[in-house]
């Protein structure tokens, strides 16, 4: 009997998955195929490409073959059976929801989510009829008191977005799959290197690739993966006629070579923010830092149990409040006030005045975040440069 070819190792397939260069002239970097369409030798090859009977692209909305490369990585390295890759993190969700639900339908999502996300659930897909719950998914118990006939979908991500709390995915998984229900994790903060939800139950993960998956802050994309059935309907249902959310070839092209040194980032980011959430703890004018490779943090046997190492972002509450944020932010000189994360530059942002905008000051303080977090994307730089430049910015607070 053969025996079965043992998987190789996650940095050979963000390296390799998808792509012989030999079937392409030898080049070692993919074509970037910068094509809006594609020519059929016959009129019925034409018909049977739209039929589904013959293989072969149509339109780049719906397949591209640098896309396709991408593609097929993704699936690999997030151990999924397919992966469809979309213009944002927004267009990967909303090609998944307005695929799966109709009027009448229920989604349960945890109470943290990253801003647009929750700006969707809880101001826009009412209109269309389906109705949202939000529940503390870090209480399980929470989540089967929520789920009710009508339930189609649960939402979630961990570490949430932004003040890093911990939901066990596979605790969540078994009770979605007792209840017929459909389990959606944004795997963002962690890419596949650090968790993979698919393995821990999951149905369908979605990304926003603009972060670490691109990892140089260059692009916006998204991506989806799933099973091959639950792709081919989001490909031909949620991008093809719903979102029309589809990847540029070149964006796919700056990912894939992005990819190729997830790995080692990933491990950068996370040894150095780890380092730092310590070096923060200490000193007098944080009130707490929220990072679940932390003693304090009240998740962080789920968050060990689950995730291969703590991620690269940090969440912090000064005492002083808002004021204290403010000036942190203004004081620091080597970090980059700006939103988004996953990038190779330290990135210092105020979730209530920015990304999570879309929460008003009651929905902040039910939700569980205080308008006084500060939230850190740990880059690339020297551990001494980031740090120094952290704790000179906490120092001068008040002064
Ligand atoms: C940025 C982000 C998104 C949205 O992705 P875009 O690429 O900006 O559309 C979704 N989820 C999380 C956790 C994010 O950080």
């Amino acid at each position: 009997m053969q025996e079965k070819a043992k998987a190789r190792g996650f940095a050979t397939r963000a390296i390799h998955e998808g792509y012989d260069p030999l079937s392409y002239h030898g080049a070692l970097n993919p074509p970037v195929f910068l094509t809006s369409t594609y020519a059929f030798d016959s009129a019925d090859t034409g018909s049977a490409r739209f039929a589904g009977k013959a293989e072969g692209y149509i339109y780049s909305r719906v397949g591209n073959p640098t896309v396709s490369i991408l593609e097929t990585r993704l699936a690999a390295l997030e151990e999924g059976e397919a992966a469809l890759a979309t213009s944002s993190g927004m267009g990967a969700l909303t090609a998944v929801i307005w695929t799966l639900l109709k009027s009448g339908d229920e989604i349960v999502a945890d109470i943290m989510l990253y801003g647009c996300t929750f700006g969707l659930l809880e101001h826009h897909i009412g209109r269309f009829g389906v109705k949202v719950l939000f529940a503390d998914l870090t209480d399980p118990s929470k989540l089967k008191a929520a789920i009710g006939p009508r339930t189609r979908m649960v939402i979630t991500e961990t570490p949430s977005n932004p003040n890093m709390r911990i939901i066990d995915i596979a605790d969540i998984a078994e009770i979605c799959r007792k209840s017929g229900v459909l389990l959606v994790v944004d795997n963002t903060y962690c890419t596949p290197y650090l968790q993979r939800p698919i393995t821990l139950g999951a149905d369908i993960v979605v990304h926003s690739a603009t972060k670490y998956l691109g990892g140089h802050g260059d692009l916006i994309a998204g991506a989806v993966v799933a099973s091959k059935a639950h792709i081919e309907q989001f490909r031909f249902t949620g991008i093809k006629e719903l979102n029309g959310a589809c990847i540029s070839a070149f964006d796919a092209f700056l990912i894939l070579r992005g990819l190729k040194t997830l790995n080692l980032r990933m491990d950068r980011h996370c040894s150095t923010a780890e380092r730092l959430a310590v070096d923060l703890e200490g000193h007098p004018n944080v009130e707490r830092v929220y990072y679940p490779g932390l003693d304090s943090h009240p998740q962080k046997a789920v968050a060990r149990r689950q995730m291969r190492a703590m991620g690269g972002m940090i969440a912090l509450e000064l005492r002083g409040g808002l004021a204290a944020g403010r000036a942190f932010m203004d004081g620091v000189q080597l970090a980059t006030r700006a939103v988004s994360l996953g990038d190779a530059e330290t990135l210092v942002q105020h979730p209530a005045s920015m990304t999570h905008a879309t929460y008003d000051p009651d929905e902040r303080s039910s939700h569980g975040f205080t308008d006084g977090l500060i939230r850190l994307s740990i880059g690339l730089e020297d551990y001494e440069d980031i740090r120094a430049d952290l704790m000179g910015a906490l120092d001068r607070i008040g002064r």
